[in-house]
């Protein structure tokens, strides 16, 4: 039996950083990456492969800079983990023996079981597999009528994408009422609705698939709650994602009521020398300290760092402080980004807040070619001006604007302290320095903080 100092399953963005980040602080272990799928693809990049990159190959990933760095990977699945022997299984037969072991198994898609006709053929998920999202890139280009459920940011970036290839008519359907309704207040995501719309989408927020109606086998339209009946010759489910931890409730390790594998700050789990990172291991707010069930790649990411730089022993001081659900997204050429607290995730959680706005445009002067609105709302602590969240909406530069966001909440800034921070301007890349957005948006939270106190 071939032995390894640590074994990592999965070679998703987070099996990749940790595998890569743990080699360099350690040479001298040996390190094998264990992955079910030959081919890996960027799951971020998955919606622009139905339309923006020409060619799937062009969003590949795979754990190159992890073997650059002196790691072996092994095509295989692992079907058998015994964690107090040490060893693990693959489907192939292999017998693997492990000093320390880190989980990045992922997570899937959810399939609609709930919903009459969910196995009919065309009938499709968005998995982060290679092959199958080639073959759906084929099925999008024959199909005419193509309805999507779930308006979440997955489901609207590939309604979107499907919507830029001519002669194709997309339906989006959203039981919320609005699409990215769970990322952002009601007034920033009724802005995702529109701009869907502007590209020709039919989107119904407010509606619910009942039933998927087919013919020899083949999904041929969709039944609503409202009664309606719409055509399709492919429906794409993005409903969700749950975390991959059959292997590890089978291995008998610790799950959270979310289904993901229990871990500390340093991402270890309830078993010495077994650790999880990304989509199948634990989350808890940043805001709230609670456990939550949120799969993106800033998390993801960040905790692989935390893990990689800390695995075989505490390197670095830095244990991870909770996921700030830090994201953006485009939708018709605008950007949306959110990160921390909304409104509705601090009333849900009981967090007193008030907000700040502004907006404006993000050249100066405005008429400069290529402006764009540009619209802050930031959450803000009344009781010491920490931020706790902000939602963005706008042209490009909000993709980078939400990250000092990010920072100022996960370093504790206060409105006080970021109003008096030298940000850089230009005129074809920002908002002017005599009124930057994010800091103009401090000033109307003090404004409000200044009102309560008297
Ligand atoms: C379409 C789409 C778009 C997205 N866009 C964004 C975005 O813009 N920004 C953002 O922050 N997040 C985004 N996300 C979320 C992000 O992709 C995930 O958070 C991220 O992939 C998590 O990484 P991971 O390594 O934990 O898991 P995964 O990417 O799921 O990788 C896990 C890997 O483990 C392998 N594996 C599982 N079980 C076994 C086994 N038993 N043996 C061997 N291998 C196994 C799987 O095959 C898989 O390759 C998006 C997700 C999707 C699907």
């Amino acid at each position: 039996m071939k032995a390894y100092d640590v074994v990592i399953i999965g070679a998703g963005p987070s099996g990749i950083i940790t595998g890569v980040t743990a080699k360099k602080q350690n040479p001298d272990k040996s390190f094998l990456m264990i992955k079910e799928d030959e081919q890996g693809l960027v799951p971020c990049g998955i919606p622009y492969v139905f339309h923006d990159l020409d060619d799937i190959s062009q969003n590949k990933m795979g754990p190159a800079p992890f073997v650059k760095a002196g790691g072996e990977v092994l095509v295989d699945r692992v079907t058998d983990i015994d964690i107090s022997n040490k060893t693990l299984c693959t489907e192939a037969g292999t017998e693997i023996s492990f000093s320390k072991l880190v989980f990045a198994t992922g997570s899937s898609p959810i399939l609609p079981t709930f919903i009459k006709g969910y196995h009919l053929e065309n009938v499709e998920l968005i998995p982060k597999n290679y092959n199958y999202i080639a073959s759906l890139k084929d099925k999008i280009l024959s199909s005419t009528n193509v309805v999507v459920i779930g308006g979440g940011f997955i489901g609207a970036e590939v309604a979107e994408q499907i919507a830029k290839h001519d002669f194709k008519k997309v339906t989006l359907v959203e039981i919320q009422d609005h699409c990215l309704g769970q990322a952002f207040s009601p007034d920033f995501a009724i802005l995702a609705d529109e701009n869907l719309r502007k590209i020709g989408i039919n989107v119904l927020t407010g509606n619910t698939v009942e039933e998927l109606i087919g013919n020899n086998g083949k999904v041929q339209s969709v039944k609503l709650k409202s009664g309606e009946i719409i055509e399709a010759d492919l429906v794409i489910s993005a409903i969700g994602y749950k975390p991959n931890t059959d292997l590890a409730k089978k291995a008998e390790m610790q799950l959270t009521k979310h289904g993901t594998i229990r871990v500390d700050k340093f991402m270890q789990t309830d078993e010495d020398d077994v650790y999880a990172v990304g989509d199948c291991s634990q989350t808890f707010g940043f805001i709230t300290g609670r456990t939550d069930n949120i799969m993106l790649a800033s998390t993801a990411t960040a905790e692989a760092r935390i893990l990689g730089y800390n695995l075989c022993k505490i390197g670095i001081l830095r244990s991870f402080s909770g996921t700030l659900s830090v994201f953006s997204t485009e939708l018709n050429g605008h950007a949306f980004a959110s990160a921390g607290a909304i409104e509705q995730t601090a009333e849900a959680a009981r967090v007193d807040y008030v907000t700040g706005s502004f907006t404006d445009m993000d050249r100066h002067p405005g008429s400069l070619p290529g402006a764009k609105k540009i619209r802050v709302r930031i959450i803000v602590s009344p009781r010491n001006g920490e931020i706790i969240g902000g939602e963005i909406y706008g042209g490009k530069s909000v993709g980078e604007m939400i990250n000092i966001i990010a920072l100022a909440i996960q370093k504790y800034v206060t409105v006080y302290e970021l109003v008096s921070f030298q940000v850089g301007t230009h005129p074809l890349l920002t908002t002017a320095p005599t009124k930057y957005a994010l800091i103009k948006a401090c000033e109307d939270a003090i404004s409000k903080i200044d009102c309560r106190e008297k």
